[in-house]
């Protein structure tokens, strides 16, 4: 017996298809575009248990005749692409001819499939043919992806829980809708109906339901034609731009497409109007002649190169430039005023993530307190710790926020919660809502008690003292932003919980003035706290002005 054998054809197909299908909203993926090459006006997606149990893609598009239907089953067999140089061209979705081959590997696969009133049903069970009859089906094909990864138990054994693998499709589905807006999606979950959106909505509307009312009221619109480049769309404001950058949809001839060079364009176009950890929210349509295009083959990267870069560049600047200026009011650009005399911080250095053995400032038994304005609290140096002669300035917002995110990184699960008389409601869009029911628990556990009242709506029963109830809506959004950058990522509880803690406790921050009781309450407070120095995002909660320092200051 030699000892090299070749691999079965199935084997080969199998290794094939786990490099590019990694997980239901993979699968998802190449049968919508599928659809959408095939000119679909209508295309229903339905899964159950996050698509592991099944996953049914229906489109009305231009269907396929018997022999394109066993064709497509094949690897490599695709109607897409005549030349090797076509790779390079996007003018469709998919290119490689390999998706439904590879899919068909590691599942339950059933093609219906029709040009006129009879068609084609073909079934396949771990990339082997197990039957095919006519079968009647209006124009369009229906392809049923059941037990995925039945066959490959590694691949399924890390897939994640059905709720985020439903939030992971919840998502792309959005994608796709406002990357192809004259189409019908409709998503289905566990047989509820999650998402519909009919194609008579404009751009506008469809942003509003999709990204959301807040970008909706702060956006204007784009829409800018010269030398084959369009580019056309909605710019949010920078007054909303978020801490990531998951408001960013970017499409490339309606292709979802990252490229570093294009973000950066967007970003800088910008430029003054956003300070630096903000990035900004926007739905862009760019049109390019093929030719300009290089598709990184990748199979699974959506990252595409530009020829003529700089050009390219240049000409997207110059169209955010001159939308802002033609519907923008002028924005103020914010600039942060240093004092002349420095304030020399707290010796701890500063950082991003607070440490939890930091020694402590407090040496004496009790704060001398010389006198407060509004949030700033005057304190007698050495009643704090015998290495601060002089003045410690204290800004009791940053300890409030100190102290509140310590309360919330807790584990108990019994928080402060502040019960509402009159229980009030708060709409969200279909991506927070979904976001919202997957980590009901760990955004309860904040102090919220939370009920799901209807498919978007939810009531707010009870809420963590220290908020107000302008401030939920807001917090809500921002908080199911947070969650959907968690999707996917291993190891995260502990981070997940310090992100919503403190995107939560910065709300801590909203308080303007205090009364020197609640003074003296958050300083006794702040002794046990983890980090009294810092705020948990590291900036010092006091300063301290020594003897030396206020003497220089009057120059005597
Ligand atoms: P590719 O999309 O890269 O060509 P696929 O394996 O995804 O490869 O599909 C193979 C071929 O099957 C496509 O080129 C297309 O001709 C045909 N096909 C797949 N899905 C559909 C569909 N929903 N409607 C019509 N034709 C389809
Ligand atoms: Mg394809």
């Amino acid at each position: 017996m030699p000892s090299i054998q070749l691999l079965s054809e199935e084997t080969i197909n199998q290794i094939a298809a786990g490099e590019v299908i990694e997980n239901p909203a993979c699968v998802i993926k190449e049968l919508v575009e599928n659809s959408l090459d095939a000119g679909a006006t209508k295309i229903t997606v339905e899964i159950s248990e996050g698509g592991l149990k099944l996953i049914r893609v229906i489109d009305n598009g231009s269907g396929m005749e018997a022999e394109d239907a066993r064709l497509s089953l094949q690897r490599h067999a695709t109607s897409k692409m005549r030349h090797f140089k076509d790779l390079f061209k996007l003018t469709t979705m998919g290119f490689r001819g390999e998706a439904l081959a590879a899919i068909g590997a590691v599942s339950k696969l059933t093609l219906t499939t029709s040009v006129t009133k009879v068609g084609i049903k073909i079934e396949m069970e771990g990339g082997t043919l197990k039957s095919e009859r006519a079968a009647g089906r209006a124009r369009g094909t229906t392809v049923e992806v059941s037990q995925l990864f039945y066959n490959v138990p590694a691949r399924k054994k890390f897939q994640k829980s059905a709720a985020a693998l439903s939030a992971e499709i919840f998502r792309l589905v959005t994608q796709l809708a406002l990357g192809s807006p004259s189409v019908h999606f409709e998503l289905i979950t566990n047989g509820r109906k999650s998402l519909s959106i009919p194609p008579s909505l404009s751009l506008h509307q469809c942003a509003e339901m999709l990204i959301g009312a807040e970008f909706a009221t702060h956006c204007f619109s784009i829409d800018f034609k010269e030398g084959g480049l369009e580019l056309a769309g909605l710019l949010g404001s920078p007054q909303i731009a978020r801490p990531n950058r998951l408001g960013q949809y970017l499409f490339l001839n309606g292709r979802a497409i990252y490229c570093a060079t294009l973000n950066f364009a967007i970003r800088d176009a910008y430029g003054t109007r956003l300070d630096d950890k903000r990035h900004p929210v926007y739905l862009l349509h760019l049109q390019l002649p093929t030719d300009l295009v290089d598709v990184n083959v990748h199979p699974q990267k959506r990252e595409v190169r530009l020829r003529d870069e700089r050009l390219i560049k240049q000409r997207v600047q110059e169209a955010i430039a001159s939308a802002f200026n033609a519907s923008a009011p002028p924005a103020k650009s914010v600039s942060f005023e240093r004092p002349d005399f420095s304030f020399s911080a707290l010796p701890f250095s500063l950082r991003e993530e607070p440490s939890f053995s930091m020694e402590l400032p407090f040496q004496q038994d009790e704060t001398r307190i010389l006198g407060l304005f509004v949030s700033y609290l005057l304190v007698e140096g050495a009643s704090v710790s015998s290495q601060y002669d002089g003045l410690l300035l204290v800004d009791l917002r940053l300890v409030r926020f100190r102290l509140i995110y310590d309360q919330l990184m807790q584990s108990s699960s019994n928080k402060e919660k502040q019960g509402l008389l009159l229980p009030f409601t708060i709409d969200c869009t279909p991506v927070e809502a979904a976001m919202m029911l997957t980590h009901l628990d760990a955004i309860e556990s904040l102090g919220f008690i939370i009920r799901p009242a209807g498919k978007e709506l939810f009531l707010i029963e009870a809420l963590p003292p220290f908020l107000q109830m302008e401030d939920v809506k807001p917090l809500l959004g921002e908080l199911s932003q947070l969650l959907q950058e968690f999707i996917g990522k291993s190891d995260i509880e502990e981070r997940r919980r310090s992100a919503l803690a403190l995107a939560t406790a910065r709300f801590a921050k909203n308080r303007q003035s205090f009364n020197v009781e609640e003074a003296r309450e958050l300083m006794r407070a702040l002794r046990t706290s983890s980090d009294p120095a810092h705020s948990p995002q590291g900036h010092p909660t006091m300063v301290h002005l020594s003897r030396d320092e206020l003497q220089k200051l009057f120059s005597n």
